[in-house]
């Protein structure tokens, strides 16, 4: 590769705070700092807009939008999510819920994006509150020594510049620079899925308001995602278990095409669809957490830090809250660094918080328990609502709903032991579904 030492490279580069990453998570950050007067600089690799997958965001992200001055920005790109609808194969209904029927009845909904757009907003917005931006620069190295943190750059034509700067923080997402360099990234044990994902024009979509709601549909070897865009797009994905993709014996496309056909309900939603461009994405192996979430001059943020499966749409709003909970880790190794260490250990706990709550669900999302629970939901001691809550992102605020979501795991268990050897079964069934898998399964 043509690397070279560019006049540009030859300057000092300095700033306070340097941002890995033009994502939500680096954005937000960004934008934070920005407004508060800091001197921060935001390093993208890619240059605005580009393709992300991830469309669906949740009612929580709403007030973080407002608070980031973009809400009516988003909303203008954005297709109204009232609820979410459920189709599941063993069942003869389908099941809708609203998030207007959750605990607290003031976010009752949110938005699907173009995320090439979203992304977009979001960086342009940091600029123009200030941070330094700029795409086209790969951080290829932290180093870290007793004066900060020199921070290595790839331009795109190879040359080369050193940042310094006095913190650093994380936010490249699934490349997830830190982790790698502290070697302290664990794939997650508990649960292990692929996806594969393309777009569609001319899907049959729900009617009226429903229109921009999410569909997950269950099958035989996972679950479908089905996100209509605000500009008549559909977003259509594939999340499956190892197993099944390591099995694909055809181009990605006609696999997916065939693994569509495995769910009737979304055949027949997709019956006179065109597959945009007759592109298709897949994402394989992508559950992990980091053990490090911040250091002496550094904190890690969203994907960086840890990714889950995202069948709750969940990851831009846990990049984006981390974000809000960074700010103050920042400030105060900065300004008032005898308060550091108590800033790095709440953050570290607001790091685990989001994950491990949605990932108790996750892990049961296609137990047969928890799939009734989904099709027939119930509200004694308002556990529907507090599920609901959960759903729409407000687990970081204060809505009471802790005590119900303990009932509703408590019923669960119940349910699952009263149900015993249909229990047993799906988890045999999940043990074998997680497990990695080399050579295409019999
Ligand atoms: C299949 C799938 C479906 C998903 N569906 C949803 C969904 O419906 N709803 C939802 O909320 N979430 C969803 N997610 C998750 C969501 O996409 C992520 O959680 C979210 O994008 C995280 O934001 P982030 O800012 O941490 O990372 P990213 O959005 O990935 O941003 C990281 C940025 O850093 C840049 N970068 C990386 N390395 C470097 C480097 N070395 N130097 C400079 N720049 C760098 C990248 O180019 C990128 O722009 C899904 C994810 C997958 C894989």
């Amino acid at each position: 590769m043509n690397q070279h030492v560019t006049a540009e490279t030859a300057a000092d580069f300095h700033c306070d705070v340097l941002v890995v990453g033009g994502g939500p998570a680096g954005s937000t950050l960004s934008t934070l700092l920005a407004q508060a007067g800091r001197d921060v600089v935001m390093l993208e690799k890619a240059h605005h807009p580009r393709f992300h997958i991830g469309e669906s965001l949740l009612p929580a992200n709403v007030a973080l939008l407002e608070q980031l001055g973009v809400r009516g920005e988003v909303e203008a790109i954005g297709m109204p999510k009232w609820g979410v609808e459920f189709v599941s194969p063993q069942h003869a209904h389908k099941a809708y819920v609203e998030f207007a029927d959750a605990w607290d009845k003031t976010m009752p909904y949110a938005w699907q994006v173009r995320r090439s757009d979203f992304d977009e907003i979001l960086f342009r917005n940091a600029a123009a509150k200030g941070a330094r931006t700029f795409e086209g620069r790969r951080v290829r190295d932290v180093a870290f020594d007793d004066r900060g943190a020199p921070v290595s750059v790839e331009l795109d034509d190879g040359a080369r510049q050193t940042w310094r700067t006095k913190y650093v923080v994380d936010a490249s997402g699934r490349d997830t620079l830190l982790a790698q360099q502290f070697k302290s990234k664990h794939k997650n044990p508990r649960h292990n899925s692929s996806a594969v994902y393309g777009h569609f024009t001319g899907a049959k979509r729900l009617a009226g308001k429903m229109e921009g709601n999410i569909t997950i549909m269950w099958f035989e070897h996972g679950w479908f995602w089905f996100i209509p865009l605000a500009d008549g797009t559909t977003s259509v994905g594939v999340v499956c278990w190892p197993y099944y993709l390591k099995a694909r014996s055809v181009p990605l496309v006609e696999f997916f095409r065939q693994t569509i056909a495995l769910c009737p309900e979304l055949a027949g939603r997709l019956a006179d669809a065109q597959l945009v461009g007759d592109e298709v994405h897949a994402t394989a192996n992508y559950s992990y957490s980091g053990s490090i979430g911040c250091g002496e001059r550094y904190l890690l943020l969203g994907d960086a830090y840890a990714f889950i499966d995202p069948v709750f749409s969940s990851g831009v709003y846990l990049a984006m809250q981390n974000a809000f909970a960074g700010v103050d880790v920042v400030n105060a190794t900065l300004d008032r660094p005898e308060r550091a260490a108590a800033a790095r250990a709440r953050y570290k706990k607001h790091l685990d918080h989001g994950p491990r709550e949605f990932s108790w669900f996750i892990f049961r999302v296609t137990n047969p328990t928890m799939r009734e629970f989904f099709m027939a939901p119930q509200n004694p001691m308002r556990v529907k609502e507090a599920l609901l809550s959960l759903l729409a992102g407000d687990i970081y605020g204060k809505t009471p709903i802790w005590g119900s979501v303990r009932i509703l795991k408590a019923l669960y268990y119940a349910v699952s032991i009263g149900h015993f050897g249909r229990t047993w079964r799906a988890w045999q069934r999940r043990r074998l579904n997680i497990r990695d898998v080399e050579a295409p399964a019999p």
